[in-house]
């Protein structure tokens, strides 16, 4: 990356992120940062949304944000970084780490000070449900009651452990809805069912629902599972595993612009791991609208080269 060495570049701390005890990590961080004439100016957040209030602040004085957190924080700070030329480095220090998998960002602190040395710069999406901004994946259906259970019964930490009795208690009560989508214009479903939409491919736990998402192509992905009971989201989920699903004929996989999911009555949606909005749904995407620091290519790989890829 073209490192302007007239404005600091910022690390942003989420001391909360993950398992803790990153204490030396990060330290390691900063002194291999220092060896590269690189000072870190380090922030640590004190509560939500906080680090988006800090990056705005300092936006006009940063040659890049470096994030020490999971998903979350990453969240925090695009928002408050949405529109300005301040690239972000997300480093994979969270429980659930979907975006610096994606952009494959390597968790060693030294490989970490390479990428912000050597890495370059892409200008990504980011995603809108209803006017509010999302970077990586919404459910809706199946997805929203789900996190919803789990945000009614949360105290403290969550780990993927505290995903499975939500997921069980949703697998055997959760009425499919249906669902009228119309995208970019076309409706091109009416059914039960239940759906994602994705600014990236990866979902949890390492599934690629939406499995050729490209994170700056100005598009959004959108995969629709038809679906009225237990067995047929056990066969839709069985697919997605072998990565699959958009071949076959009850599933939708549509790119799109803009998006509208209206329904009978209200249903949920998950936005980025969070309880998000009821039905009726817009979802639509601001191309190119933030700054993202990636790895150089490595020889003869592709940077997404997931896509196209044959599953084993
Ligand atoms: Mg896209």
């Amino acid at each position: 990356m073209e490192y302007d060495p007239g404005k600091p570049v910022h690390l942003v701390i989420n001391p909360r992120c993950g398992y803790g005890g990153h204490h030396g990590a990060v330290a390691q961080l900063k002194a291999e940062a220092r060896a590269e004439g690189i000072e870190l100016v380090e922030y640590v957040t004190k509560g939500p949304r906080d680090a988006t209030d800090h990056v705005r602040s300092i936006a006009a004085d940063a040659s890049a944000v470096v994030v020490w957190g999971g998903d979350g924080t990453v969240n925090e700070v695009a928002a408050g970084m949405e529109g300005f030329d301040v690239p972000i480095l997300p480093c994979p220090a969270g429980t659930e780490n979907l975006l610096a998998k994606e952009l494959r960002i390597p968790g060693d602190p030294r490989k970490i000070v390479q990428v912000l040395r050597h890495g370059r710069v892409i200008h990504c999406d980011v995603g809108r449900i209803n006017g509010r901004a999302f970077l990586l994946i919404i459910g809706i259906g199946f997805d929203g009651e789900v996190v919803r259970r789990l945000a009614n019964t949360r105290s403290g930490h969550i780990s993927h452990l505290s995903y499975f009795w939500p997921i069980w208690r949703t697998f055997w009560e959760h009425k499919y809805p249906r669902m009228k989508i119309t995208a970019d214009g076309e409706e091109i479903y009416d059914d039960y069912g239940m759906a994602f939409i994705g600014n990236i491919s990866r979902y949890a736990v390492g599934l690629r629902i939406c499995r050729d998402a490209l994170i700056d192509d100005g598009l959004l992905d959108l995969v629709v599972f038809s679906c009225r009971k237990q067995t047929g989201m056990l066969l839709h989920a069985a697919w997605t595993l072998l990565r699959m699903h958009p071949l076959k004929g009850n599933a939708i996989y549509k790119q799109f612009r803009h998006l509208r999911i209206e329904t009978a009555q209200p249903v949920l949606s998950q936005v980025d791991g969070d309880p998000g909005p009821e039905t009726p749904l817009e979802v639509g995407v601001s191309p190119h609208r933030i700054r993202l620091i990636i790895p150089p290519p490595a020889r003869s790989w592709s940077i997404w080269p997931w896509k196209g890829e044959v599953p084993v």
